[in-house]
């Protein structure tokens, strides 16, 4: 169950976070994974700038027929047979990493806003483009007719926020050496980091809900043939 006064508590906690490591004027995402459509009321009440979902499925069940939806960010991996699903909800695809995708959203989205994700480590398991091929990827998108915004990245999973440092540091380095306006990296547990690298757009998720439990999962998204 969200409550939604806590959300707006905590999101108080992590703006002031934000403020300590330095930075000014960062988008601040709400990660509402596995959460119910209630989570992304209470974002968008909270003052979330926007809500970032990860799973193709589970955004089309869940914002079907919903109105007034605050701006929508695609987060997770996405297979290019999910654009179409995903496309009429979505407002910035966060994570292009690789010709085909940015192909599809070409051809089912025109002109959509996009980040290319980087992953400064080449870790397969978190999609992302290495270092080298950023340049040539952001390129072929402006080709195709997206808007590249910036570029987006994952810290490492191991080793605590400090292990993100050189990663982040890489990121920002190529946002500014490519001209670009948003650099999309930090989330609850390294946003300070995150921030004093420069990044512009923090990703929070459990920091604004709590955990996330596979029982929040089964109880608030059903499955897509359920009803
Ligand atoms: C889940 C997720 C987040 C939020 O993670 P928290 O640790 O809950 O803040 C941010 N970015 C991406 C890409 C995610 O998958």
């Amino acid at each position: 169950m969200i409550d939604a006064v806590q959300v707006c508590e905590r999101l108080a906690v992590v703006r002031e976070r934000i403020a300590r490591a330095g930075g000014v004027d960062v988008h601040l995402m709400g990660v509402t994974k596995t959460w119910g459509i209630d989570a992304v009321r209470a974002a968008a009440a909270a003052g979330c700038d926007s809500v970032g979902e990860n799973y193709a499925q589970e955004l089309a069940t869940k914002f079907a027929g919903e109105t007034g939806l605050p701006q929508v960010h695609f987060i997770g991996r996405l297979q290019t047979n999910k654009v179409r699903l995903v496309a009429p909800f979505v407002d910035v695809y966060e994570t292009v990493d690789r010709g085909s995708l940015a192909a599809e959203l070409a051809k089912r989205t025109p002109g959509a806003t996009v980040l290319v994700q980087v992953s400064p480590d080449a870790d397969p398991d978190k999609g992302g483009c290495a270092l080298d091929g950023v340049s040539a990827l952001v390129e072929s998108c402006s080709g195709l007719g997206l808007v590249v915004a910036g570029l987006m990245t994952v810290g490492p999973t191991e080793g605590g926020p400090e292990a993100a440092r050189p990663g982040f540091r890489a990121v920002r380095a190529l946002v500014d050496r490519l001209g670009l306006a948003v650099c999309s990296m930090g989330m609850s547990d390294d946003l300070e980091v995150a921030v004093q690298e420069g990044s512009t757009q923090v990703r929070v998720g459990s920091a604004l809900f709590g955990p996330r439990t596979a029982t929040a999962t089964r109880d608030r998204v059903p499955p897509p043939h359920a009803e």
